[in-house]
Formats: structure tokens, sequence, C-alpha cells
């Protein structure tokens, strides 16, 4: 059956595929105009939490939203009860490629027809992944920094996405306090996030080469920007693992990229200090957590 856009999405719910730092996030944000939002994950225990993280603060995010109600959010591992009736399904997986192409087969089969089926994806364009789908025209890219405070949102095709659909996600994602960017063409890490790349990558390059410290790099940053947060900080709220597969990503398509960065990111992963949800990376934190930092500013994306 050909794709037709979704009807009737004020009633309707939207699905979150992954409840780990940005599932619940992005989960949060859809549960701010009182609809139902379901999580779906393979692990219970991070689907609990990602229950608590929304429930513990959509109250107070959608009391900063126009129109903004808190609504329901439902937990489960089972994914064809997780898109029932949704116009919206949002995957948050790990990044790997792999895992992805098998879950957008999953979810085409699973979504309903009319159900848009977007991407979280930090670096790899919905075009890698839709080998199984049958309906590329539903897909996109939909990339979020890191909700409840980074809310813009990138927008990418996967070069079949049916052009009404960016029209409708315009209209209705700012509703939800979030705040989509078309990328005109196809680009690894779409807008924001080519930036935020380099400035990361400069940073580690400057301790990887002994230059400096994270701590004085996030010092300077902070007396010359303004910003809460330095670059280390916020690559330990992303998850250290995480700033390593998306490098790793950029290095595969620009070869010329220094190795620096990454191998000082792999010192760290290797020795299981991934940042905020392990309790230790650049910085050590009292109680290791993924997600539960609430809504400070201290965050950054991917
Ligand atoms: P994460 O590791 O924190 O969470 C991933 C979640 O997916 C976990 O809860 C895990 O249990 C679950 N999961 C693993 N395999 C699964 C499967 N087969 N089915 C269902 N659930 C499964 O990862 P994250 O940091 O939230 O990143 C998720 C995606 O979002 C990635 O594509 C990443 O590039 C992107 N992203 C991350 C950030 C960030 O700051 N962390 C920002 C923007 C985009």
């Amino acid at each position: 059956m050909a794709f037709t856009l979704p009807t009737d999405i004020r009633n309707r719910p939207v699905a979150v595929i992954g409840a780990g730092t940005l599932g619940r996030r992005i989960a949060l944000m859809f549960a701010t105009q009182g609809g139902l939002v379901r999580i779906y994950d393979k692990s219970r225990q991070s689907g609990e939490a990602a229950r608590s993280y929304v429930e513990q603060h959509v109250a107070e995010v959608a009391a900063g939203i126009e129109g903004g109600a808190a609504g329901r959010v439902a937990v489960t591992d089972d994914l064809t009860e997780a898109v029932l009736d949704c116009w919206l399904v949002v995957e948050a997986v790990p990044e790997r490629l792999d895992l992805k192409k098998e879950i957008f087969g999953q979810l085409d089969g699973a979504a309903p027809s009319d159900a848009i089926v977007a991407s979280n994806s930090s670096s790899y364009a919905t075009s890698e992944f839709i080998d199984r789908v049958q309906h590329p025209e539903r897909v996109l890219n939909m990339h979020f920094y890191m909700p409840p405070h980074q809310n813009a949102v990138d927008l990418m095709s996967d070069g079949h996405t049916d052009p009404g659909i960016f029209d409708l996600l315009k209209r209705e994602l700012p509703r939800f306090g979030v705040f989509p960017f078309v990328a005109h063409k196809e680009s690894t890490g779409f807008i924001f996030n080519r930036i935020w790349a380099a400035i990361k990558r400069e940073a580690l390059e400057v301790v990887a080469e002994g230059v400096s410290t994270p701590e004085d790099v996030d010092g300077m940053w902070k007396i010359n920007t303004g910003l809460d947060a330095g670059p280390f900080r916020m690559m330990d709220q992303v998850g250290l693992d995480v700033v390593l597969d998306i490098e790793n990503h950029y290095a595969q398509e620009s070869p010329h990229l220094p190795a620096g960065p990454r191998e000082l990111l792999k010192e760290y992963v290797d020795q299981g200090h991934l940042g905020v949800k392990t309790g230790r990376g650049f910085y050590t934190y009292e109680s290791p957590s993924v997600g539960t930092t609430g809504i400070r500013p201290q965050q950054a994306e991917a």
C-alpha cells in the first residue's frame, strides 16, 4: 500500500525505540502535549528507568511549552505493541549500522502504514539502512541534540522521503518544544552536529598532544563563551563510547582526520570510563546514571 501522510495525529501515540540517554529525552518531549508515548527497549531495566525519567520531568517541561500538558508514558518490550496506532516512530538504539538495518526492517513491517519512521542516529544517514524497508518514502533522519535543553532537531531525507513529511514535521514538532531544521542535502553529521564534531575533535587533540588538560580546556571554554559546560564535560554527559563510535564513523569517511582524539577516547572506553553513565569519564561523578541528570543545562549533543 502506498504511503499517505498520517491523520488525526493529535489523538495518536508516538513510539520511541530505545530508552537510553536520548530515547528517554525524546519520549519526554513527545509527552508534553498530554498524549501517550510508548517506549520500547529490549532491556526492561532501561525501559523502567526511562519511564521514571519522563514521569519525573514531564510536568515541569510541559509547563514551559505553550499549551503543554503532562502526558502518559508506557513501557514495553514488545515492538508490535509499541508501535500500535502510532503516527510517529523515533528510533534511538545504539549507533550500529547492522542494528539500525535490522530495526528499520522490523519497524517498516510493524508500524501502521501511514506512520512516519524516523532515526535519531547521530552519524548515519537513513539512506544507509533502508535495504529491508518497503516504504522508504516514510523514513527520514530526525536527529535530536540533548532535549529538554538543546531542542534544535535536524531533519534529513533518505533520498525517497515524501516531501509532505517535512511540512508536517515543521508544523507539528514545535508544539512539543522542539525545533526542526532541514538539511538540504545528505550530510554526515547533519548541520550543527558537524560543527560540534570539529570542536570536540580539536579539544581532544589538544589534550592528546599533551598541550592541556580536560579541566583547563573546559575552564577556558566557559570563560570565553559564557556557557555552563565545556566540551569534555559535555562528552562525559553524552557517553564516551558514543562519542568514539561517532568519531570512528567520521574517520571512516575522512581518513585524513587526526587519530589522537580517537586514541584518547579509546583509552577511557577500554577502562570502562564512559562518562556520567559509569560514574567516571574525564571527570568523576557521585552516582553513575544514564540520563538522570534532570534538567540542568550541563548537556550536549553527541
Ligand atoms: P544508549 O546506549 O544510551 O541507549 C540505547 C538503548 O537502546 C539502551 O537502552 C539499550 O538497552 C537499547 N537497545 C539496544 N539494542 C536494542 C534493540 N535491539 N532493541 C531495542 N532497544 C535496544 O544510546 P544513546 O546515547 O541514547 O544513543 C541512541 C542513538 O541516539 C544513537 O543512534 C546515537 O547516535 C543517537 N544520539 C545520541 C546522542 C547522545 O548524546 N547520546 C545525541 C543524539 C543522537
